[in-house]
């Protein structure tokens, strides 16, 4: 499968990136990981009418900001948006008159489903857990292809963390924070502790991304994330926009 990823930047958008989204193309799915800004590139991807499903870590304005761009896709498949419970009316508030114009009014069938914790089959069997972040905020473990990729973003070390990239093929998480920086908000991660995470859950391979725009202001601030991390679990990347990756 081929994973693009459209936006890399925590927060919001700067010259060096968009804020959170990133496509999965498998044989029988488009998977979005979170509806950054970055969502508005998916239409230079999605060229076949394979279903598209979206999975919403939370409803942070950076995780969701980009739903308001779906009146310009030409696309004739339903697009299937799930988040945790409250998803479904938090969209509706904010996709919406005066704010923009609401899905019933666009040519395309977005539908919204809430989820809880938990395991569901949505095509595909994906397991949900609650993070570790100042609002309700989801990771999910996504079993596909014969793979697993863990998605956990917006979040502390936590237990759930852990259980969600055990054994992962893939954990895609964030690193807002950098090494050495004092903690001024909400829970995140640091590179090496997305490492540790990486080491302990014996994932294959580690991504990061979802870097805070205010901290990581250059692509060499990403690098030394990325060295730091490597230090600890040899097999990681730190994303930009418009990393590409095969999984097979
Ligand atoms: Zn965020
Ligand atoms: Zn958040």
């Amino acid at each position: 499968m081929r994973i693009i990823f459209l936006g890399t930047n925590g927060w919001y958008s700067t010259e060096l990136g968009n804020t959170v989204s990133i496509l999965i193309g498998t044989e029988e799915y488009y998977i979005i990981l979170d509806a950054g800004d970055a969502i508005h590139k998916i239409d230079q991807y999605i060229k076949e009418e394979k279903p598209i499903i979206i999975l919403l870590s939370h409803l942070h304005l950076d995780h969701i900001i980009g739903l308001h761009t779906f009146a310009k896709f030409p696309f004739k498949q339903d697009i299937n948006i799930y988040g945790y419970k409250g998803t479904k009316k938090g969209i509706k508030k904010i996709i919406k008159h005066p704010y923009s114009s609401p899905f019933s009014d666009i040519p395309i069938n977005v539908q919204i489903h809430d989820l809880d914790e938990g395991k569901y089959n949505i095509g595909f069997p994906i397991t949900c857990k609650l993070l570790f972040h100042a609002d309700p905020c989801l990771g999910y473990k996504i079993e596909i292809e014969d793979k697993i990729i863990a998605y956990c973003t917006d979040t502390g070390v936590c237990q759930n963390l852990y259980q969600l990239s055990n054994n992962a093929d893939l954990l895609i998480t964030e690193c807002s924070y950098k090494s050495g920086q004092e903690e001024w908000a909400w829970p995140h991660l640091k590179p090496e502790e997305a490492a540790e995470v990486a080491v302990k859950s014996n994932v294959k391979k580690l991504i990061l991304t979802h870097f805070d725009a205010s901290s990581y202001r250059t692509i060499q601030d990403r690098e030394r994330a990325e060295e730091t991390a490597k230090k600890i679990f040899a097999n990681t990347t730190a994303a930009s926009d418009g990393l590409e990756l095969i999984l097979k």
